[in-house]
């Protein structure tokens, strides 16, 4: 999705000597990697779009996975970005020398470039957790990220490892179709309804003919979504955050009849604090007679099943391990080395940090899109990518117009930048004791603790004070 809008962007901007890598087969990002049974996106399909491609064809309002990855292909096909794209090449490492990037791939290959943006998105590379006994299964065991469709699941016993959105779309989507499901929940989730109404006919048609008409849409959803999400989980005490604690509180109570399975699925912890699961039909797929929740704890995996701490086998010939991604890697295990020899895991060390998201410093002419602090969230993460996008263009102009060889961020600035970002960690939802994978080693979200308008607002031009800039050579 990033590297897509980074291309087009580039070109807008009159700047055509690009090439995009790409370690994949094809593009599309989470939207590829992604096809399991019920996937979505839970962000609204008109403000999950490019603000340049408004789709009047959008089916619903939570639009499926497959028609999402159609959408980028169509857009990237549109805008002759496709062509610009080398596929199956796996950056491997990145080293700044002598004013110059130097890029290596895994089959050998090698580049040398002027500025590098990253668009490797974040939730990218699968946990798979270590259960003890994982490789005797006899079944099938996928994470979710890697459906394995070859694997039939009709009539088949399948087990489902998560909690988070993933699993909850999984659970809703297939307990019709199999013998038992059988969900292995380690903590329990708040789940906000999500009403997933389709488009009529007349609406499309609507769209198509008045595309003012999609960005009034994009305006209303704005102000009542993004809006209302972004102001509520900066304040744990708000009363749009009190409003969600309330609104998913009711759904589990309205949902949930027998009072034993609504107490064990009643998380301990407030709405929001992990990444708020926004979905229709996940209580009613868990109450159905052949779906089971187990909420002892996994002990080990057998050839047979899933054993649990209460000495229970449960037998299963599908295992998917809906467990997450590790959220903090960013461009790893890409090795990166900018100036003097600074490695990426030096400058991260102890935790991921970068200027407003986009900019290190001793990291010249190196952007990252939705890079560490990025707003992520419910929001779409398309519009944070165009902001940022918008926000490095700015940047790799200023070395152009200005002759200087180099631009990033000063570390003052950085310094200045990340601990404003601490401070304003301690208001939100996400510091008020969960575990998330929002939060760092060190507990300290890797999200943005602001509002997503503040987001806009200072990411509009850049306070060229914060970065210094060095001439050519
Ligand atoms: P996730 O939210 O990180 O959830 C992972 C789940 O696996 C959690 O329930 C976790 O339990 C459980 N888990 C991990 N290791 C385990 C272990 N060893 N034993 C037992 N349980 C284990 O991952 P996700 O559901 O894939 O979602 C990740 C993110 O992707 C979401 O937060 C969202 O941002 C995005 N997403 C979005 C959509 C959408 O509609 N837009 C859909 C899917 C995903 P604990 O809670 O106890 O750690």
């Amino acid at each position: 999705m990033s590297g897509i809008l980074a291309g087009i962007r580039l070109r807008e901007a009159g700047i055509d000597d690009f090439v995009i890598y790409e370690k994949a087969h094809d593009l599309g990002g989470t939207w590829r990697d992604n096809t399991y049974p019920g996937l979505a996106c839970d962000v609204p399909s008109h403000v999950y779009s490019y603000s340049f491609a408004p789709n009047p064809e959008w089916s619903r309002r939570f639009s499926p996975g497959p028609e999402i990855h159609r959408y980028l292909t169509r857009t990237a096909e549109e805008h002759g970005i496709r062509e610009r794209i080398v596929f199956d090449r796996e950056a491997t490492a990145c080293s700044y020398q002598d004013g110059r990037w130097q890029l290596e791939f895994a089959d050998g290959s090698r580049d040398s470039v002027d500025f590098v943006i990253t668009a490797v998105g974040v939730l990218h590379h699968p946990n798979m957790p270590e259960i003890e006994g994982a490789a005797s299964f006899e079944g099938a065991l996928f994470h979710s990220a890697r459906w394995d469709h070859s694997v039939p699941i009709e009539g088949r016993r399948v087990g489902v490892i998560g909690t988070g959105s993933t699993a909850v779309q999984i659970v809703s989507a297939i307990t019709e179709k199999v013998e038992t499901l059988t969900l292995f929940q380690r903590t329990a989730q708040w789940i906000m309804p999500g009403q997933n109404p389709a488009y009529s006919e007349d609406e499309k048609q609507r769209y198509r003919e008045d595309p003012a008409a999609i960005d009034h849409l994009r305006t209303e959803l704005d102000l009542s979504f993004t809006r209302q999400f972004s102001d509520a989980l900066i304040g744990s005490e708000s009363p749009g955050m009190k409003r969600i604690e309330e609104m998913t509180r009711q759904h589990l109570e309205a949902k949930v009849l027998d009072p034993e399975l609504r107490d064990r699925l009643r998380p301990d912890y407030r709405a929001a604090c992990k990444r708020l699961v926004v979905a229709d039909g996940f209580y009613e797929a868990i109450q159905q007679p052949n779906a089971a929740l187990v909420t002892e704890e996994i002990e080990c995996i057998e050839p047979a099943g899933v054993r649990t701490r209460d000495g229970v086998l449960h037998e299963l010939d599908v295992l998917v391990f809906a467990t997450g991604f590790r959220a903090h890697d960013f461009m790893r295990p890409m090795r990166i080395t900018g100036r003097a020899g600074k490695t990426l895991d030096e400058a991260w060390d102890p935790t991921p940090r970068a200027y407003r998201s986009v900019s290190m410093p001793d990291f010249p002419n190196f952007f990252m899109i939705v890079g560490p602090h990025s707003p992520v969230g419910n929001f779409s993460l398309i519009e944070i990518s165009e902001i940022q996008v918008g926000y490095i263009l700015k940047l790799i102009e200023r070395v152009r117009e200005s002759g200087s060889g180099e631009i990033c961020a000063r570390p003052e600035a950085t310094d200045r930048f990340n601990a404003s970002i601490r401070e304003a960690m301690k208001g939100t939802i996400w510091v008020t004791g969960c575990n998330s994978w929002y939060l760092d080693a060190n507990g300290i979200p890797a999200t943005w603790p602001f509002t997503v308008q503040t987001f806009r607002d200072e990411m509009a031009e850049p306070d060229w004070a914060d970065f210094e800039t060095i001439p050519a050579a």
